[in-house]
């Protein structure tokens, strides 16, 4: 397996191709801008681009999706069906967020019409991408519809806005819950082996042995602060 991360967008986004070494089939994990670098790095590696596979449905995770599906038309558009409306909503999203109309163009938010999914995203299927196996976790919180991708012989998980190092996705936004996001890491990405690698939608790469240990919200210090520590 080769993951090559790109950090994109004012949002400071880890647009990731993970590709089979022994296939040269590859998926893009949430694209979040016009990349030129991200298509360049897909044509001079020769790899077959499978599907631009969405973590949610946020403008951060799939403002580049428009233009990735542009460049290579094959690749599938795949997100879980409770982050469609969110998905669809993409122009919209950053007016949403309190940014003003005028603002847009000079943040490189003015999105395109998103293209057509093309498939769902289903809870606990398993998507192959070469021989590589990934095992696909619906995991509300963040959004409704958010998913994980664990290879598990790789020992890799790509969380998107669940968890990050020391920290969890929020929960302010629409779709958001804070008790139902703590649920989903707890079920899908602590349930996991401690060396498993932890590859976050914003920040460095961790470990699900180190978030269970040092993330506050994972530790029970969290729970002490809300009187809930037994
Ligand atoms: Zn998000
Ligand atoms: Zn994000």
């Amino acid at each position: 397996m080769r993951i090559a991360t790109f950090t994109q967008t004012p949002f400071q986004q880890n647009t990731r191709i993970v590709s089979c070494e022994k296939t040269n089939t590859a998926i893009c994990i949430d694209p979040g801008e016009r990349s030129e670098v991200v298509e360049s790095y897909i044509r001079s590696n020769d790899l077959n681009l499978l599907a631009i596979a969405l973590t949610h449905g946020h403008l951060d995770h799939v403002g580049g999706t428009s233009a990735l599906h542009s460049a290579f038309p094959d690749a599938e558009i795949i997100i879980h069906p409770d982050d469609e409306e969110l998905y669809y909503s993409l122009q919209k999203q950053p007016l949403f967020m309190g940014i003003m109309p005028e603002q847009l163009a000079m943040l490189g938010l003015d999105y395109d019409e998103p293209p057509e999914i093309t498939r769902s995203w289903e809870d606990g299927e398993v998507f192959a991408v070469g021989e590589l196996r990934f095992s696909v976790r619906h995991c509300p919180g963040h959004t409704r519809g958010h998913v994980v991708l664990a290879e598990l012989a790789q020992k890799v998980v790509f969380v998107g806005d669940c968890l990050f190092e020391n920290s969890i996705g929020r929960t302010d936004l629409p779709g958001g819950d804070h008790e139902q996001l703590l649920d989903s890491i707890r079920r899908n990405i602590l349930s996991l082996d401690e060396d498993v690698e932890v590859h976050s939608g914003h920040g460095p790469v961790t470990t699900v042995g180190r978030e269970r240990t040092r993330n506050p919200f994972l530790n029970g210090l969290y729970e002490i602060g809300r009187g809930r520590y037994v």
